[in-house]
């Protein structure tokens, strides 16, 4: 399966740890705490972390 960055990750939990996952993209390790918006993006990879059931979590079930 294709991955096209930036990718959108689901997390449980405001603050995440980013190491931009196998290949291409990976950077050292960061953390990263979510705002009352429950999303961040990562600065090194671009990827979007988005906090399950919060305000930035959009999904259709
Ligand atoms: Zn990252």
């Amino acid at each position: 399966m294709p991955i096209d960055p930036p990718e959108t990750v689901y997390v449980t939990e405001k603050t995440v740890a980013c190491d931009g996952g196998e290949g291409a993209l990976g950077h050292p390790m960061v953390y990263l705490n979510m705002g009352e918006d429950g999303r961040i993006d990562c600065p090194y990879c671009d990827r979007e972390f988005i906090l399950e059931g919060g305000p930035a979590d959009q999904r259709v079930a």
